[in-house]
């Protein structure tokens, strides 16, 4: 009898833990998510503006945020604003430096594994950010940020990544190391990094690794441009080692990645579902034009 009782025990903690477990990840699928159309859409209109278009991808980014239509403020839970502005038109340098929450769209990233978008000088989707908004959807401190972090190994065992579970960074996070299991080995050793409270080098701007929510896999295999020695907006071959099924992988679960970039970063995936729904909601409204 007692040990018919202590294995129902058992049994229910096993059964509270997977539930616990659950509840604390839904996993989204970006390349499945169905899209809503017309005054379903998250902004209640399908305005086909960089700036309705990337407030429609944001929204269904990340459920936390909200939205006052009449202002296009933006609102984090927190109750923090941001207004989000149209695009600027503004010249490629300018745009990474001071873009407008619109400008962050002004490239869209390639759904295909087609590496030739990037030959075209600043094809840079999802490299342009708004450091505003990046903070109003993630942190203003380092404090804030690591108080947020957790790690998960990859299935090799090699790898450990210091993620937020902010916006669920980790779930998507762990449903793409999941989905990759053992393979691709030799791209979970040697990791280039997670978190990282740190800038661009050689800018001002703030990295998505200082977020959690950027990973490098193993440097020796990225290739970056900087490294290369290329030039800005001249940046040239891009000699690619990352396979296509490993990159899909990440998008599916809303990591875009740095090889898709003119100044190529082979290594580096970070979480920007907003820019894979971007894509997809203009691919789906050219397509019923
Ligand atoms: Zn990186």
């Amino acid at each position: 009898m007692l040990q018919k009782i202590t294995f129902l025990l058992i049994s229910l903690c096993l059964v509270d833990t997977a539930w616990a477990n659950d509840a604390a990840c839904t996993i989204q699928d970006f390349l499945k998510l169905e899209l809503p159309s017309g005054s379903d859409m998250p902004t209640g209109s399908e305005d086909m503006t960089p700036l309705n278009m990337g407030l429609n991808s944001v929204l269904l980014a990340y459920p936390d945020l909200a939205l006052d239509r009449e202002s296009n403020q933006l609102i984090s839970t927190s109750g923090k604003k941001f207004t989000a502005q149209k695009a600027t038109g503004q010249p490629p340098k300018a745009l990474l430096e001071q873009p407008s929450f619109a400008d962050q769209f002004q490239y869209v990233y390639p759904l295909e594994f087609d590496l030739s978008a990037r030959e075209e000088a600043w094809q840079d989707p999802g490299r342009i950010r708004n450091d505003d908004f990046m903070a109003l959807v993630y942190f203003e401190s380092e404090a804030a940020a690591r108080a947020t972090l957790t790690s998960l190994k990859s299935g090799s065992g090699t790898a450990t990544f210091n993620v937020t579970v902010k916006n669920g960074v980790n779930c998507q996070l762990q449903a793409v190391l999941d989905e990759i299991g053992t393979r691709n080995k030799t791209f979970f050793s040697n990791v280039g990094g997670s978190f990282n409270w740190r800038k661009i080098s050689g800018t001002n701007r703030l990295s998505v690794h200082s977020y959690g929510a950027a990973i490098d896999l193993n440097a020796d295999l990225g290739d970056y441009w900087k490294w290369r020695g290329y030039k800005p907006g001249k940046v040239g071959k891009f000699n690619n080692k990352v396979p296509e099924e490993l990159v899909r992988s990440f998008e599916r679960y809303g990591f875009i990645w740095g090889g898709k970039w003119h100044h190529f970063d082979g290594m580096h995936f970070e979480y920007r579902p907003e820019q894979i729904l971007y894509a997809r909601i203009l691919e789906k409204a050219e397509i019923t034009e």
